[in-house]
Formats: structure tokens, sequence, C-alpha cells
């Protein structure tokens, strides 16, 4: 869903991220800050100081639902922040509805609370200059405006989490109480849009057109993510109960250490058109050579460049056990950033888990209606 992004830094251990389309909405805010008074360079200061509060504003919003979530040991391992503000890139679902709803109103409260300390601020500072006065001004309404949206109950917004986690609470079934949730998101991505158009076109005088355009672009983005979520509640629901002996291949391509890397793509690339080979020598494990290990080598280098010089040797290849249900893999293999794992028993190798051809499995039982 979410493309080129480039890294902040850390903040608690989390990884910030900033989406190119988040500098739309900080020229967009800055303008219409500006909007008053063009030429005049106190306007320009305010604006750019309010644009960046309102950004550290959003960052204790996606802070807070981390921290939370963290306390109920829901790893979050990065925060992209975009055009509509922050997206959490959790590795795994809460365990317990309780732990859900905390999690999501975490957002919504600390936005609330930033809101309601810039309406105080905005109530005794009202002898201050007129700048500083319309800066918290906006910045009160924003966060609590902030607040209200993301209290809309349409999954994955955090009204839509609180909304499956109480359906969770009662029901006792997560898989139904998700796919309520997410049609709920759907639906409301869709009025959205609906609304946005008609807004477009019957707008009242005062009214710009483009509210409408951004009502809608807003919809069609809700809807996105509500049928993203959709599809990934079904691809748990396939694998759940699976273990790896049933998803593992075990037709994988063999080559052995001492193989040159100008012969391992001539002989075995270009002709297998595989992205990975397993390192074997004499029926031993030694580890596994991949693509993006070749591209780290200068092409000069080729012809002199052994596969063992440059494989991910066995000491550090992840491996998982026949029996070992295949939920908890993929998220170890997310956590990690892990594109193989060897299903490994009694030290002899059987079968190898990758991600795309978890992938491929998921897309054929869901061909096959399984
Ligand atoms: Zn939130």
């Amino acid at each position: 869903m979410i493309g080129s992004a480039f890294n902040l830094g850390r903040v608690f251990g989390i990884q910030f991220r900033l989406h190119y389309t988040w500098f739309i909405i900080f020229t967009l805010v800055t303008i219409s800050l500006v909007y008053p008074d063009w030429s005049s360079p106190v306007y320009w200061v305010i604006a750019i100081i309010t644009s960046l509060l309102f950004f550290a504003s959003i960052l204790a919003h996606e802070l807070a639902h981390s921290l939370v979530g963290r306390a109920y040991g829901i790893p979050i391992k990065s925060i992209t922040l975009f055009i509509f503000g922050g997206v959490a890139q959790m590795t795994r679902e809460a365990k317990s509805a309780g732990a859900e709803l905390r999690m999501a109103a975490a957002g919504p409260a600390c936005s609330l609370a930033i809101g309601s300390l810039f309406g105080l601020l905005w109530y005794f500072g009202q002898s201050l200059s007129e700048p500083i006065v319309t800066m918290v001004y906006w910045l009160a309404f924003i966060n609590v405006a902030l607040a209200a949206f993301n209290l809309i109950p349409g999954f994955p917004l955090d009204g839509g989490r609180v909304f499956r986690s109480l359906l969770w609470r009662f029901t006792g079934n997560y898989q139904r109480s998700t796919r309520i949730a997410t049609q709920v998101g759907r639906g409301v991505g869709y009025s959205f849009i609906f609304g946005g158009i008609l807004m477009i076109f019957i707008h009242p005088p005062d009214w710009s057109w483009f509210s409408g355009l951004w009502l809608a672009f807003i919809g069609w983005f809700l809807q996105n993510a509500a049928s993203a979520s959709y599809r990934q509640l079904q691809w748990r629901g396939s694998l759940q109960g699976l273990v790896a002996s049933q998803v593992m291949t075990s037709d994988f391509p063999i080559v052995s250490s001492d193989v040159t890397l100008a012969q391992l793509i001539e002989r075995y690339i270009f002709t297998t058109g595989r992205r990975y080979f397993v390192v074997v020598d004499e029926g031993r494990l030694k580890g596994i050579v991949t693509l993006y290990n070749i591209k780290s080598v200068p092409q000069p280098n080729w012809g002199m460049t052994q596969v063992k010089d440059i494989m991910t040797p066995v000491e550090k290849l992840e491996v998982a056990y026949p029996d070992q249900d295949v939920l908890g893999i993929l998220e170890r293999m997310t956590e990690g950033n892990i594109d193989h794992i060897f299903v490994a028993s009694e030290g002899r190798v059987m079968g190898l888990i990758t991600r795309d051809n978890l992938l491929s499995f998921l897309r054929i039982r869901s061909e096959l209606k399984m």
C-alpha cells in the first residue's frame, strides 16, 4: 500500500519514515495558513512553525498507539507518515479484545489531550499577538478534528479497530468481527466517495469543489485500506491450522560452494530463472545464495568470487520444525525481514519456505476457492 518513503530516525526504538505524499499536506497546510497575508514574513514563520507542530501532533498520536501496543506485546516495526496521517506497521495483531481496544483508543485520546491543551492555551492567551492566537486555535481545532476523524468506525481507522474490539469482546469471534468491521470500513469509504462527488457538483457557493475532491480521495483511500485488511484476514484464514511441512517446497535448486559467480549466473540462474540457490557440499547444507548477494559484488569480480564468499552461511539461516505452525513462521519472517526459512528435522533439511512460495500457495488456494 505504501511505496517510497525515507527514514527519519528512531524514537523509542521505533523506525519513523516519511512518505513523499506527506510533503503535499505539509505544503497545503502551510499555504492555507499564510493565506490571510502573503507578503508578511511573520505569517510565513508562524505557518511553518504551525505545520511542524501539526507534524509533531501526528507523531505523538502514532507514538501513543505504539507505546500502548508494545506494553501489550504487539511489536511495532515502523511508522510511516503520509498524506492522511500515519500508518504503523505491526508484525502481529493484538491477542485480546482488551489490548486492541486500548491500543486503538490511545491515538485519538492523545490527539484529544493535545487539542485540549492548545484549547486552554488559546482561552488564556487571548492577549498574545494575533498570529500566535490564530496558530494556537488552529492546532486545538486540528487535533480535535484528527481525533474525531480517526474515531469513524470504519476499519482500519482507529474507530474501526475500537469497533472490532467491541464486537470481538461480545461475540468472541475474531474473524467475524474483522469481517464486519472491514465491511463497515468499505461502506464508510464508498459513502465518502459518493459524498465527495456530490460536493464537487452541488456545493454551496462559498465552498470550493476542492473539498469534495479531497473527501472523495480520502474515501477511495479508506475503501482500499479496508479491502486490503479483509484480504489479509482471508490469507490468515487459509493458513490457519497449517504446519511447515504442508507449505514447504522440497524442490529447491542446489549449487556447490566452489562455483564462481560467473558460472552460477551463466549455468544456473540463466537456465533455471531461479533467484536463490541452496548451497550444498557432499550432501551437507552450507548456506544459501541469492540474487541479492550476487548484486553486492561488482561485476568485474564475478569470475573470481566463489559462492562460499558471499553466501549466507548455515549458522545464520533461520530454521523451523516440520510441525511448526505456518502463521507463527510468517510472523517471524515479517518481523525479521527474512525471505527463506529452512524446515529441518534432526539436522536434516527437509524443505524450504520462501515468501514467494507462501504467496503462490495462497493464490492457488484462493483460485480453487479452498
Ligand atoms: Zn490512530
